[in-house]
Order: C-alpha cells, then sequence, then structure tokens
C-alpha cells in the first residue's frame, strides 16, 4: 500500500489539489484553483484533473506512487463514498456519481486506474484533525472525537472507535441542527427549524447578531478586529459577548453529544474559530453550568485544530476510517 495518496478539497469559491504522504501527514504538493458555483460539475471536475496533471509534473516520481485519491465536497455524500446528492452551494451538484466520473476522467488523462472515494468535507476534517492531532496525542486508537467546524454554518463530524460515524442519511454529526434554543423568538434555521445551534453560533449568526446590536453587519473577523482595536470600548464588550455567547451555544452542543457517546477529545476548527480566545469562554460557562455527570474538568477536552488543510489530509485518509 502507498503511502502517497492525493487529497482534493472541493469548496464554494476555491478547490486545493495535493500530494500527501499520509504516514507524516506531510502536504508534499498542493495546487489551488477557483470554482465558480455556477458551473457544471463535470467543469468543476476536470479543473480538479487539469490541476493534478500539473501537480504529477511537479512531483513526477512520487506522483507515479499515488493510487488513492480522496476528494471531499461541502455536501451530502453517500455513505458508500461514490453518490454526491446535494451541496447547498454548488446548485448544479445533485446526484452527481463524482467517484465514478473522477476514476474515468483520471484513466483518461494518466492511462492508470485510480481508487476514489468522496467524502463530505467537515467529515473529512474531522478524519485529518483525528489522524495527525488526537490520536497521536492520546496515543490511543479508541479515543472518541467531536469535531466542530465553525463557518458560514456549524458542521460536526464524530470519530468513535477508530472509525468515522456517517449513518445511512449522512446525518451523523450534524450538530449545526442539534435544536438548542428554545426561547420564543428563536430564529429559523437555513433547514427550516428554529433555534438550532447553527442559528447561535455561526458566522451568519454572529454577522446578524452584531447588525441587531453595533447597527452594522461585522462579520466575525471584523468584529474581532473591532475588539483589538478598541479593547475597552463599549462595542468591544457587546463584540465579546455576541462571541461568548455562541461559545456557549457550542458548549451545549458538545454536552449533548458527549452524553450520547462519551466524547473524549472535541477539536474546534472553521474560519470563526480565528476569534477563539473570545469564543472559549462562552464554551468553558457552559460547560462548568451544565455538564456536572464529567468526572474531572471537561475544558481539558476542548483542543484547537491545528492542521492547515484538515479536508485535503482527512480525504486522503478516508479509507482508513470508512
Ligand atoms: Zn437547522
Amino acid at each position: 500500500m502507498s503511502r502517497y495518496r492525493l487529497g482534493i478539497d472541493l469548496g464554494g469559491s476555491h478547490f486545493e489539489v495535493g500530494l500527501v504522504d499520509i504516514e507524516t501527514g506531510a502536504k508534499i504538493s498542493s495546487l489551488k484553483g477557483k470554482v465558480d458555483p455556477q458551473f457544471h460539475w463535470r467543469e468543476h471536475l476536470k479543473d480538479i484533473v487539469e490541476a493534478i496533471l500539473q501537480l504529477s509534473e511537479n512531483t513526477a516520481n512520487l506522483f507515479g506512487k499515488v493510487d488513492k485519491v480522496g476528494i471531499a465536497l461541502p455536501g451530502n455524500v453517500s455513505p458508500e463514498g461514490d453518490i454526491c446528492y446535494k451541496c447547498p452551494n454548488l446548485p448544479k451538484w445533485r446526484d452527481v456519481p463524482v467517484s465514478e466520473f473522477l476514476r474515468d476522467l483520471l484513466k483518461q488523462y494518466f492511462k492508470r486506474d485510480f481508487q476514489v472515494v468522496a467524502i463530505n468535507d467537515v467529515n473529512a476534517a474531522a478524519i485529518g484533525e483525528y489522524h495527525f492531532n488526537v490520536k497521536i496525542l492520546l496515543n490511543k486508537h479508541s479515543a472518541s472525537m467531536l469535531y466542530i467546524a465553525v463557518g458560514t454554518g456549524v458542521g460536526g463530524g464524530i470519530v468513535l472507535n477508530g472509525k468515522l460515524v456517517v449513518g445511512s442519511r449522512g446525518l451523523a454529526g450534524e450538530i449545526g441542527h442539534l435544536p438548542l434554543d428554545n426561547s420564543p423568538d428563536a430564529p429559523i434555521c437555513g433547514c427550516g427549524s428554529k433555534g438550532c445551534l447553527e442559528t447561535q453560533a455561526s458566522a451568519k449568526a454572529i454577522t446578524r447578531k452584531a447588525s441587531e446590536r453595533l447597527g452594522h453587519n461585522y462579520t466575525p473577523r471584523e468584529l474581532y478586529n473591532l475588539i483589538l482595536k478598541a479593547p475597552n470600548s463599549q462595542e468591544a464588550s457587546i463584540a465579546k459577548d455576541i462571541f461568548r455567547e455562541a461559545g456557549y451555544f457550542l458548549g451545549l452542543g458538545i454536552i449533548a453529544v458527549s452524553y450520547v457517546v462519551d466524547i473524549d477529545v472535541v477539536v474546534l476548527g472553521g474560519g470563526v474559530m480565528g476569534a477563539s480566545e473570545f469564543i472559549l469562554p462562552g464554551i468553558y460557562e457552559a460547560l462548568d453550568k451544565k455538564f456536572k455527570m464529567y468526572p474531572g474538568d471537561p475544558k481539558g477536552m476542548i483542543l484547537l485544530g491545528k492542521l492547515d488543510s484538515p479536508q485535503v489530509l482527512g480525504s486522503a485518509l478516508a479509507w482508513n476510517y470508512l
């Protein structure tokens, strides 16, 4: 079995292809490209294979050893890793036979066979962080981990007994839609429900609250910069509250999952966690107040993601966890 694999991360605006060494977690070489969300999925996959062709020229000897290719997608993927049902930010991605198409395209370009598997991007990130962050740290294969991606939405992935939990509908780990806000004026979620975790802790939620309380649609990054610029201002104190509240709801989500599968480690990733210093106090507050059954200090279970591109590494490792 080759230690060299290809990992692909397809997002709503960019993609990345990387040649990785799954033994060390090193990204030996990678290339990024733009994604036009209105293009057909065939175009997206063709652009990706063109990038792989370029990558293969940069890494001739090592690329020859690659026989497995994983692709992380921003949507629902079948548990077998062959069909992508739907990607909310890529409207042309509907019931796409992604593994088969990519395999055929790769054969056409490189005149040899590759094995291809598709995986949801948050699940891929969960695998990457588990393999190269958590497992090494705990030095045991059975550690259970909840990965949370806090970005535009809130996504999650669970690794249990060394395997990714996917479920037959791809819903396992989708903690963004845990109904945690029961207040009568709870916001409506993109999923159609009310009061989901995502409506309290995502970038969208943070921007909505900034607009309500500060009169401006600040992104989480802008809000973070506002605190750094004038830490003692009233605006900064409101901004800190917004991050702390997001953290509090993430903490409630962590507790809910922990009481179901007894999580050893929680890894927090995604762009919004750039403001982790203001989000963590909210998470700790929830754990202190509501996680009374936990023996010891539950703060110890929280880690921050440390990989550069966990989706690229994780998709390359998908075989080991599916
Ligand atoms: Zn929802």
